[in-house]
């Protein structure tokens, strides 16, 4: 068939204009839109909220035919095929939530050629429950298939599912189609295993940049933490976040808390009833609750494109993970707040699990130590992240993480201050844990330092000008920088490594060693520095009319029944309040204002912002 790709081209900028009011592509996405139009496998990895699903979705409008979606949660789903519909892309969902009139209502509209876009389960495509669904197809005019979520297939991957497995007999029954993944996950293995899986033909395969320059990162070392989250509340107040934990107890614990404290809270784990999870889940879509209270292992289907901050209480078990789950903040490309709470206790406990699950692998062992250098680390934390993911892209002075920010003061002294912990670890015998060792320096006479004579020891009282959370947090980075050991059995107990014991002997042994330490503002003063994304995005935004739009959406939203970003994003309401259009066609050229909604809610936000004025 011929076609002309240049015109295509510029289809899909007109179609990105119409249909979703950008005016520019990301990353990677123009690229990725051109293998679905060629008609060439392709691979296609982006962080998320890199704009992974316009890749899929603006070719469509443009390739004659079907583009068949194949995504692994129904509701998300639901909620991209409800977005669609608002942009006027017509296209629809099959899956087992669809009542039988509306089923048969999806079949006939497939019959008819009537839309551009299916959204499908993999168990629906391909598995036993699918009755024939394939066989509906053939007639469809399928013209290219995009599968979602693509690393679920590998068991390499964070997320395994079984069904995906069987996505790969999709290739002998549309041999003549191009089959396209996307995936947020980038290891190398994960990326072979995709292709292999599915069998791609030499596709083409686009890797993009793992930097999220709109995420401020924070890692803090868990002292009180519930008093550590009241400060985190306070600069979100009335925003959306997810905080990770990893019990159910301690999961269900915080969420009534924080009930308790006024803060609209709610628990969410594999140990609720089904019905109360989607509850919980669809609350927090609705925007009738801000926070979510979530086990690590559980927290998939939470997605919600405006999410301003991601707490982690504890650390998770590698960087992958604390990848995919802080990744869920910020989705819409505005500033949001990534914060880990950590303490090297946290290790232990995922030693302890793995060991008695008969799963500690020498692969756990390394990712676990990857993730405890990160939360050990003093440099920036988006070069470190992007560094671990294989991104040559390193900058510093990201102006988006504490470290950059100034918010961790370097200790002047790092060698002396070491060699005093490590003397310290070596005079009880390497018997001790960091607790005690951390009381020993500030000079505590607790009962247990007192009841073995610890009081007599020359390092007793050598840091006794600092504070006990901040000498564990020494101690945690000298573990984190190898100088000190720390055993796996419940007691933790503190021992030189043989680099530490280079470094008592030789204060040269370590040059370039760094400690830090929180910085703590003089008494009154409180401050707390901006990202540079945080005050960008906020210019010129009007925060008042902002804050109205956003119930002029919910209302929208609890009418139509859907949830509010899918009224609008975020972006487009601050772009709303920032440029506070009078006329339609003011209205049109506002960012993220497709054509369909300018027509659908022009009128309602006009006279919201008129309103407003008014005031
Ligand atoms: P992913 O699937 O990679 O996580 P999404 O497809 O959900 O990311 O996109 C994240 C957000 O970015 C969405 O709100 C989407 O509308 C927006 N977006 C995507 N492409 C563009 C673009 N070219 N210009 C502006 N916003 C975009
Ligand atoms: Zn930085």
């Amino acid at each position: 068939m011929w076609y002309d790709l240049k015109l295509m081209h510029a289809d899909l900028t007109d179609v990105l204009e119409r249909y979703w009011g950008y005016s520019e592509f990301r990353p990677l996405q123009l690229e990725a839109m051109r293998a679905i139009l060629d008609r060439r496998d392709s691979l296609l990895v982006l962080p998320t909220g890199g704009g992974k699903s316009l890749c899929f979705q603006a070719p469509a409008l443009v390739r004659p035919g079907l583009g068949l979606v194949v995504s692994p949660l129904i509701s998300l789903m639901k909620d991209q095929v409800d977005t669609l519909v608002g942009n006027g892309v017509p296209a629809a969902c099959y899956n087992s939530s669809l009542s039988a009139d509306e089923k048969a209502s999806v079949l006939a509209g497939l019959r008819e050629g009537r839309f551009r876009l299916l959204y499908v389960s993999p168990e629906r495509l391909v598995g036993e429950g699918g009755d024939g669904f394939l066989a509906r197809l053939r007639p469809a005019n399928v013209a290219f298939m995009a599968i979602d979520e693509a690393h679920c297939i590998s068991q390499w991957g964070h997320d395994f599912r079984p069904e995906y497995r069987q996505l790969g007999m999709l290739r002998s029954v549309f041999p003549d189609i191009s089959l396209h993944a996307y995936t947020a996950t980038a290891t190398e293995r994960v990326r072979r295993d995709i292709v292999a899986q599915l069998g791609l033909r030499a596709p083409v395969e686009l890797v993009g940049s793992f930097d999220r320059p709109n995420l401020l990162y924070r890692v803090k070392p868990r002292a009180s933490l519930k008093r550590q989250l009241v400060e985190l509340l306070e600069r979100h107040r009335g925003e959306a976040g997810i905080i990770y934990c990893t019990s159910r107890r301690e999961v269900e614990d915080l969420a009534e808390w924080l009930h308790g404290a006024g803060v609209r809270a709610r628990p969410y784990h594999a140990g609720l009833a089904d019905g109360v999870r989607h509850r919980h889940q669809d609350e927090f879509l609705d925007e009738r609750i801000d926070v979510i209270v979530a086990t690590v292992a559980f927290g998939m289907g939470i997605d919600r494109s405006d999410v301003r901050f991601v707490a982690h209480a504890s650390a998770p078990q590698s960087l992958e993970h604390y990848q995919q789950e802080s990744g869920r903040a910020g989705r819409d490309g505005l500033e949001a707040e990534c914060i880990l709470y950590y303490s090297t206790a946290d290790f232990l406990k995922w030693r302890t699990m793995f060991e008695r699950d008969g799963e500690w692998t020498e692969a756990r062992r390394q990712l676990l130590r990857d993730m405890e250098r990160y939360a050990s680390s003093v440099g920036c934390r988006h070069a470190h992240l992007v560094g671990y993911f294989g991104d040559p892209m390193a900058r510093d002075g990201c102006g988006a993480c504490d470290v950059c920010l100034g918010e961790l003061e370097r200790v002047n002294e790092p060698v002396v201050l070491a060699r005093k912990i490590l003397s310290c670890v070596a005079r009880v015998g390497q018997r001790f844990g960091a607790a005690h060792v951390a009381g020993i320096l500030c000079g505590s006479r607790s009962e247990p330092i007192l009841s073995r004579g610890h009081e007599a020891l020359s390092t007793f009282g050598l840091l006794a000008e600092a504070p006990i959370a901040e000498v564990r947090g020494y101690i945690d980075q000298l573990i984190g920088e190898g100088l000190l050991l720390q055993s796996g059995d419940q007691y933790a107990v503190l021992g030189l490594s043989n680099d530490g014991v280079a470094l008592l002997k030789d204060p040269a042994a370590r040059p370039g060693l760094m400690l830090a330490r929180q910085h703590r503002p003089p008494k009154g003063e409180k401050t707390r520095p901006r990202s540079r994304v945080e005050s960008e995005s906020w210019q010129g935004v009007d925060r008042e009319l902002f804050e109205h739009l956003r119930t002029v959406r919910l209302e929208v939203a609890r009418a139509r029944g859907v949830p509010p970003y899918v009224v609008f994003h975020d972006t487009t309401l601050r772009e709303l309040a920032r440029m506070k259009p009078q006329s339609m066609a003011e209205l049109r050229g506002v960012y993220g204002v497709g054509a369909r909604q300018a027509d659908d809610l022009g009128g309602l936000f006009l006279e919201a912002i008129r309103a407003h004025a008014a005031t």
